[in-house]
């Protein structure tokens, strides 16, 4: 008898568990699907986020539902839209077996009278965000007053974004008779109290030790200046060819400004945080879940509910400001039983958090160092050099070969190899050569090599003044979406987006000046004469978006301008050379163009692109899924 069998699951259940490809049930899967079946009971369920709390719930709710009965039965309340969205299809899936069960997703951002309509037709289950949830009680589009059975997921996320009053505000509407399934990574206080006040007697599933950390996530950090630590988070992707990593600020603007600048050196990486659309969240994650995305750098509200499986490294940009964020962070990574690493990029002075946090995460960090130049370029050959050995040979290739062994006959086998590496190697280890290592553990601070200029250059970017700032109610973001919608240009085209009062700053690459010289010169801004002129000042004295001075900072960095790296593996990329060496732009940054015809498909085209109205720049009142402040009840 298979182990799911003996947990006393259904015959349809089994059938779409043989589909899932779930060999054995996990520790709280275990625990949990006997108990539910058996009775009809209150539970709180803790254990670590990726150990299959959704199938731990979803199997034995989907055998209790009556499928007959077209009536609401059982509402399931998730913290984000992503997450709702995943057990949506998670239960869809348990119960594709069985006939007349109706699921529906309730949350923000979508049309409500769609939602309420698809209720109508006949879903006993409707897995929903607290807000938009609220809203349709509120409205009346949905009535919940009969069902068997809520289920609180991702009860601590929740609460933490401030969903408390609605979640209290909607069980109130639910009867008393039902089961309330309560399932949590972490305890804190608040859970405790929802439980205390709407359970009666629930049974307790632990699994692992309260509170604690993953077992299958190692912690690492890696002590820097503070003025290195961009450049600590390239070494360290560069030291990680296959990273596929979620990478953490703490607030909007960090987290974009620190996706820029990855972006122009060459990283295939994105921004998720709340000042973008729902599309454009919807797009990046797209890109991320299907890898053209290697590095996504997220504040802990947009990442939250991020399921993605196989991320092998959260990367800690910054600390949280709430050092139990951590554990949300790094339960991103070491999912489903795989491996994982959590590292933390951190400066002297907020050291004495890593202890703190050992303490909530009952873990050892490992102090760890920054990788030298050597060591990087020494993985990066190795990295080369199997991927050679593992590329499949197209045999269309045949045909140029008589021409090529002509020019190549007089080496031997071991010149060829040098040379063949070098071509894709030279440019990035005169990089290392050039830059000096960073790494300062036990507190000893290197000298500064004044090689290479110490701040975020332009690269060749060319950077203008305009006439149009704050005072014209714009942000650095708005800037930049207004320009790029103008000017017709693609998403990361405008850069270095710096909005003053009167007046403001932008660069783009020098391919577009033409263009919005021409173009922003001749356009009107409610009345008022756009006027734009290149800037003198480009760019030397730059602040960046945090206001900070731009001076002191790490260079650029080995942009990836030779094919050898491994993120533009299939259709992924993000790389500027990738466009900037297409043939038809020679000349331009001679320097890039030397590189191999470009894959392409990269990251840019198969990212999302704004189009229309996708791209309100700021918060939009959709943003249903986001804790909001209380709305006056109606009833
Ligand atoms: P949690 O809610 O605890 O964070 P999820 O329910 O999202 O975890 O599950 C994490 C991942 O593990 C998902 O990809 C899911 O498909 C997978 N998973 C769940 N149960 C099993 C199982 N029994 N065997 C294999 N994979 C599983
Ligand atoms: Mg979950």
């Amino acid at each position: 008898m298979n182990k799911f069998e003996q947990l006393g699951l259904n015959e349809s259940l089994l059938k779409a568990i043989l589909d899932l490809g779930f060999e054995n049930p996990s520790e709280v899967q275990e625990k949990a699907i006997p108990l539910l079946l058996e009775k009809d009971t209150d539970m709180v369920a803790l254990a670590q986020t990726g150990t299959g709390k959704t199938a731990a719930f979803g199997f034995p709710l989907i055998q209790k539902i009556d499928a007959d009965n077209r009536n609401t039965q059982a509402l399931v309340l998730s913290p984000t839209r992503e997450l709702c969205l995943q057990i949506t299809n998670e239960l869809k899936n348990y119960s594709k077996y069985e006939k007349g069960i109706n699921v529906v997703a309730v949350y923000g951002g979508a049309s409500i009278t769609e939602q309420a309509r698809d209720i109508k037709r006949g879903a006993q289950i409707i897995v929903a965000t607290p807000g938009r949830m609220q809203d349709m009680i509120n409205r009346g589009l949905v009535n919940i007053k009969n069902i068997d059975y809520c289920i609180l997921d991702e009860a601590d996320e929740m609460l933490n974004m401030g969903f408390y009053e609605d979640i209290v505000s909607i069980l109130s509407d639910t009867p008393d008779q039902k089961s309330t399934w309560l399932f949590s990574a972490t305890m804190p206080q608040e859970v405790a109290r929802i439980a205390k006040q709407f359970m009666s007697e629930p049974v307790e599933i632990t699994v692992g030790a309260k509170n604690s950390g993953s077992a299958t996530v190692s912690h690492e950090f890696y002590l820097v200046n503070a003025r290195d630590r961009y450049e600590a988070l390239k070494r360290l992707a560069d030291a990680n060819p296959d990273i596929f990593s979620v990478v953490f600020c703490r607030t909007k603007r960090d987290t974009q400004a620190v996706a820029e600048k990855l972006i122009e050196d060459g990283y295939s990486a994105a921004a998720l945080h709340g000042d973008l659309s729902q599309a454009q969240r919807d797009g990046v994650m797209k890109s991320f879940r299907g890898r053209q995305i290697q590095m996504l750098v997220a504040t802990d509200v947009a990442a939250r509910g991020i399921d993605v499986d196989n991320i092998t490294h959260v990367v800690n940009y910054q600390l949280p400001d709430e050092i139990e964020t951590y554990n949300h962070r790094s339960g991103r990574t070491g999912r489903a039983g795989k491996l994982g690493t959590s590292i933390v990029i951190v400066t002297k002075s907020e050291l004495r958090k890593i202890s703190s946090i050992e303490r909530i995460i009952k873990q050892k960090f490992e102090e760890k160092t920054i990788p030298s130049g050597i060591e990087i370029c020494e993985i990066q050959l190795l990295h080369l050099a199997t991927k050679i050995k593992d590329t499949e040979v197209d045999h269309e290739i045949d045909n140029y070969l008589p021409a090529i062994n002509n020019v190549l006959e007089d080496l031997s086998k071991e010149e060829l190899i040098k040379k063949m590496v070098s071509v894709e190697f030279n440019r990035f280890i005169a990089y290392y050569k050039k830059n000096r290592d960073i790494s300062t553990q036990s507190g000893e601070r290197r000298e500064r090599s004044d090689a290479e200029p110490r701040e975020f250059n332009n690269n060749g970017a060319v950077r203008y003044f305009v006439n149009i700032g704050s005072r014209d109610n714009f942000d650095w973001m708005s800037l930049k979406d207004y320009l790029k919608e103008t000017l017709d240009l693609g998403r990361d085209d405008v850069f270095k987006v710096d909005v003053k009062e009167g007046f403001s700053f932008f660069n783009t690459d020098p391919e577009h000046t033409d263009k919005v010289m021409e173009v922003l010169n001749n356009v009107q801004l409610e009345g008022r004469r756009i006027n734009v002129e290149i800037s003198k000042n480009d760019g030397g004295g730059r602040r960046d978006h945090n206001g900070r001075s731009g001076g002191g900072r790490s260079s650029g960095g080995p942009r990836r301008e030779g094919s050898f790296a491994p993120r533009r593996e299939g259709s992924g990329g993000g790389f500027r050379s990738d466009r900037n060496s297409a043939p038809r732009e020679g000349g331009f940054r001679s320097d890039r163009n030397s590189s191999a015809p470009k894959r392409e498909g990269g990251f840019r085209s198969s990212a999302p692109r704004e189009g229309g109205s996708d791209r309100a720049p700021r918060r939009s009142e959709s943003f249903g899924d986001s804790p909001r402040p209380r709305r006056p009840r109606r009833d």
